[in-house]
């Protein structure tokens, strides 16, 4: 049977995936450096499965992993927007260079449909809301330059060698699994860890700043609803909720789940930090029949529950 490569199927994102290809009935091979990732994520896994240990920068990892493979998920990236400032080259070699090399690959292995996991990062500071894809791409880090890089790289294997990328912009992707103990920890897993240990969290600025906060199982629907669209090749779509709801709201909403009241600790603002950010998904309704069926409080739910049970087995 025909394979899914997923790249970076051991992180957040591709466990998630990975798990859905599978249960479909789908025979999944992963590559992943195992960077950030983890191959605890990928255990328990009932179907065809192969792993790959290895890294989209070296041409012998991707050839292992594209054995019987006829379409891609591209995921592994180094994710971090702070350690994109940090080294830029560093994240360029993995983000830019490791899609190149991929996309090369897969193009002589005649493998032609590849989703790209991009970022709503692309949009940088433009103002507008909500975001559509036809926005000025504005870079603020090394990682919303790579994202777009890789975008152009996309169009350009379109466009030239036929292939079939479908690009997703993800907004803030949440949900089991994200790692709240990671340096760059996002805000969600970070609240709920402050709520089961009874610590109050700390907001940068006033709170009010919103966030398009999508629970990974929409994201995980718009991955396999790319694998498969004709209209959405060549395309940019974004992926979120299309609602928006400001980090104060959050809180409010996780002092519901756990029955408390989590009162925060407001620091100064970060520099550089977006006011609002919220995505306009038309498109990928019109394109994919993308909706997000599964709601902030359902995903903050399962969220939290995973994260006590991980904190009673530790
Ligand atoms: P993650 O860190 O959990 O997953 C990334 C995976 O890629 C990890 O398993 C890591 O080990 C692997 N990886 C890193 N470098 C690699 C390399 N050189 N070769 C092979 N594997 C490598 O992060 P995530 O949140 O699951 O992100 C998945 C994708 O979605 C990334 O491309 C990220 O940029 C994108 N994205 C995520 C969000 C979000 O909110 N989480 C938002 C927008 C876009």
């Amino acid at each position: 049977m025909a394979r899914v490569l997923v790249t970076g199927g051991a992180g957040f994102i591709g466990a998630h995936t990975v798990r859905a290809l599978l249960k479909r009935g789908q025979a999944v091979t992963v590559l992943d450096d195992l960077s950030t990732g983890a191959e605890s994520n990928l255990t328990a896994l009932a179907g065809d499965l192969e792993f790959v240990k290895g890294t989209v920068c070296s041409d012998d990892d991707i050839q292992r992993s594209l054995r019987s493979v006829d379409r891609i998920i591209h995921l592994a990236a180094v994710v971090s927007v702070v350690r994109s400032v940090n080294d830029p080259v560093g994240c360029d070699a993995v983000n830019v260079h490791g899609t190149v090399r991929l996309l090369d690959r897969a193009r002589h292995a005649q493998i032609r449909r590849i989703v790209f996991a991009s970022s709503a990062a692309v949009y940088g500071e433009d103002p507008s809301q909500p975001k559509v894809e036809s926005a000025r791409i504005e870079v603020l880090s090394g990682y919303a330059a790579s994202k777009a890089c890789g975008e152009l790289y996309m169009q350009m294997f379109h466009r030239l060698y036929h292939m079939e990328p479908v690009v997703l912009r993800y907004f803030n992707v949440f949900g089991p699994r994200q790692n709240p103990k990671s340096q760059y920890a996002a805000v969600i897993p970070t609240f709920i860890d402050c709520m089961l240990k009874g610590t109050p969290p700390t907001v940068n600025g006033d709170g009010e700043q919103t966030r398009d906060f999508c629970c990974v199982d929409n994201v995980v629907d718009a991955n396999l609803r790319a694998l498969e669209s004709r209209d959405a090749v060549g395309r940019v779509i974004n992926i979120g909720t299309g609602t928006r709801t400001s980090l104060n709201q959050l809180l409010d909403m996780l002092g519901v789940i756990g029955n408390t009241r989590l009162a925060p600790i407001f620091g100064p603002a970060v520099l550089g930090d977006l006011r609002h950010s919220v995505a306009d998904i038309s498109l990928a309704r019109t394109l994919m029949d993308y909706a997000p069926r599964v709601s902030l409080t359902e995903g903050l739910a399962q969220t939290v529950a995973y994260l006590r049970q991980v904190q009673s087995l530790a």
